[in-house]
């Protein structure tokens, strides 16, 4: 992983002969305790002098002391795939939106490039009106960003072993499975849900109705999408690993 680190040393220490007494010399040390920082207006890992009172980034980011950089970096990908899940419905929304009663224009075009740099060219008018008036493309449109996400934020938290393994992360591995096998829900092992419970009971961001998730041996086979959650479901989860990560992160909350 990149990292902007200005200075490597971790412990620095400064030894100079300063001054005698009474025919004695004395020696000075400074000692400089070099501990990893994160700017959170940046994000970029630096490292600080943990004896100083005051830490600073050019950006004007506040820089907090950083305990685990792969807690940070998932922190952050959860509240993007949260903020991309507005945007893709922003985009669908003013698709449906527009003014289609014109016929199609089949001389509007774009191109999808291959490895090979050759392209396929389909009709622009043509497909954007299939994105809402095919039910089934619709129905994928509508799933395709959380599944995606989801698939994105279990395998980045499947790399750290998914931390502290708290069950909110374990609700996040049992989509992230589903949404992988057919967005179908999965319990090859119902035993080991006693020793990880998956579910939303403890998580930090829940509805304003506290409404709770939880996967048990029963709903193997159910469908995630739609209907274990729905997708404010899904993005109040990512706010909860968010906020989870960032407590493992920089130990707060
Ligand atoms: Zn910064």
């Amino acid at each position: 992983m990149k990292r902007d680190i200005e200075l490597k040393a971790t412990l620095i220490a400064f030894e100079r002969p300063a001054w005698t007494q009474s025919g004695r010399r004395l020696d000075w040390k400074i000692e400089m305790i070099m501990k990893d920082a994160i700017c959170l207006g940046c994000d970029v890992v630096r490292q600080i002098d943990v004896s100083m009172s005051v830490a600073g980034c050019d950006c004007g980011g506040k820089v907090l002391l950083l305990l685990n950089e792969d807690a940070f970096r998932i922190g952050r990908l959860a509240h993007r795939l949260g903020s991309g899940y507005y945007a893709h419905s922003a985009i669908l929304d003013i698709v449906s939106k527009m003014d289609h009663s014109h016929p199609i224009d089949y001389t509007k075009s774009r191109d999808v490039i291959r490895k090979d740099g050759t392209r396929q060219t389909f009709l622009f008018d043509y497909y954007l009106r299939e994105s809402f008036r095919n039910v089934q493309i619709k129905g994928d449109l509508d799933r395709v960003w959380l599944a995606g996400a989801l698939i994105a934020l279990g395998d980045a938290l499947e790399k750290s072993k998914y931390f502290d393994r708290a069950p909110h992360l374990e609700l996040v591995r049992h989509l992230r499975n589903g949404v992988s096998h057919g967005n179908k829900f999965r319990i090859d092992n119902p035993e080991k849900l006693k020793t990880y419970p998956a579910n939303n009971f403890s998580a930090p961001v829940k509805s304003p109705t506290a409404n709770r998730f939880e996967v048990t041996p029963s709903i193997n086979g159910h469908n995630v999408m739609f209907d274990f959650m729905e997708p404010a479901d899904f993005l109040d989860l990512f706010a909860a690993v968010e906020i989870h990560m960032f407590s493992i992160a920089i130990g707060v909350a």
